[in-house]
């Protein structure tokens, strides 16, 4: 540690009224996205105003603030964070404070070909890819506008840029998922890829966007049915789908997420369970986000939010304020979400994954 960090005095940890420490930020940069994932994406999709999104520098003014209150970990998101332009420069500028552990970044991976090796010059240490399907017409099917080999070329792109372990996340929904759980997994352990299955989280439609056309609202799937009628295929059909072809071994690996992980056969593969409909994990969470208009989201499942921009844009400056804000906002973190156990404080997620930061 420097001697000017050695000299700042020590301020209270971010502890939320559960005892969990929160010392992990997911920080969006951007709402908009070049895909409109099915689950994810809203017609308001471009309707932020440049205006109401937060410059580099305030991103970056946050950014070190929060990690000022003790975060040790923050993961780029968005909407897709590499369309947000000088994205790198932000990377590269949260990526040299001292105090930070790790720097992560979600993406699509469609931009990865031309920036993978500035990201990792720029301080990136983990990667998370986003790869529903490798099946080229349910590829886009799902991601509405997505080229599945572009994709493809954005994770070669990573691995050529030197990041080790690459993790692929899938959101599995019912349709197709017979086919494409095993598919992936022989993906992931042939290239030597992480993997995570995701539970689909429901969108709070009547809240958002009512009559949101792109939701996949199938039926006569063979998935599993919410309280709120949203149909998902649960962690656990997916791991019986995985050992009908896979030997799976539970490793008690942390990444300060909430998977749970498994090794898949004798691989280096492993294998993440993300069940937040099926399990609950609230009682280790340790995160916060941050949207791109500079709203603090506690819990995801909460729609409460904190304005940080106004704050954050204040003249004169209000650093004081700010720091109350935030603590305010950690003091009032729920214990934890309830998709689908009703009476619940929520019973989908109360704004689209793009707009929060995934
Ligand atoms: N554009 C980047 C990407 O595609 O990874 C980052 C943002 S995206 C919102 C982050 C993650 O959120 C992706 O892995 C995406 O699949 C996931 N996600 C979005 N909506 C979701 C939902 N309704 N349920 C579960 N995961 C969701």
């Amino acid at each position: 540690m420097s001697e000017a960090h050695r000299s700042v005095p020590a301020r209270t940890p971010l502890i939320d009224p559960y005892g969990r420490p929160i010392t992990y930020l997911r920080l969006s940069v951007t709402d908009r996205c070049n895909m409109r994932c099915a689950y994810c994406a809203s017609p308001t999709i471009t309707k932020t105003s440049s205006q109401q999104v937060l410059s580099l520098e305030e991103l970056e003014r946050l950014a070190t603030l929060l990690i000022e209150l003790g975060i040790r970990k923050i993961r780029i998101t968005g909407g897709e964070p590499l369309i947000r332009r000088n994205v790198i420069d932000l990377i590269s500028r949260i990526g040299t404070h001292p105090r930070l552990n790790e720097l992560a970044l979600t993406t699509n991976g469609t931009l990865l070909p031309r920036y993978a090796e500035a990201l990792r010059r720029a301080g990136v240490t983990r990667i998370n890819i986003s790869l529903d399907s490798l099946e080229e017409r349910r590829f886009l099917r799902r991601t509405g506008t997505g080229r599945l080999s572009q994709v493809l070329d954005g994770i070669a792109a990573a691995r050529a840029a030197g990041f080790e372990r690459i993790k692929l996340n899938a959101v599995i929904s019912p349709g197709a998922h017979e086919l494409e759980i095993p598919q992936l997994a022989a993906f992931a352990a042939e290239h030597g890829f992480d993997l995570t299955f995701i539970e689909q989280m429901p969108i709070d439609r009547d809240r958002t966007h009512s009559g949101h056309s792109g939701h996949s609202g199938h039926s006569g799937h063979s998935g599993h049915s919410g309280h709120n009628g949203d149909p998902f295929v649960p962690a656990q059909q997916i791991l019986q789908r995985l050992t009908e072809r896979f030997t799976l071994t539970p490793v008690a690996t942390d990444t300060g997420g909430p998977s749970r992980y498994y090794q898949l056969d004798n691989t280096a593969t492993l294998i993440g369970l993300i069940s937040p409909r099926s399990q609950h994990f609230c009682d280790r969470c340790n995160r916060v986000r941050i949207t791109a208009t500079g709203q603090l989201i506690p819990c995801l499942g909460s729609a409460a939010t904190s304005d940080l921009r106004a704050l954050l844009r204040a003249t004169p400056a209000m650093p004081q304020r700010l720091e109350k804000t935030i603590r305010t906002a950690i003091a009032r973190k729920p214990r934890g979400h309830a998709f689908d156990d009703p009476p619940s404080q929520c019973a989908a997620l109360p704004r689209p994954m793009h707009l929060t930061g995934g």
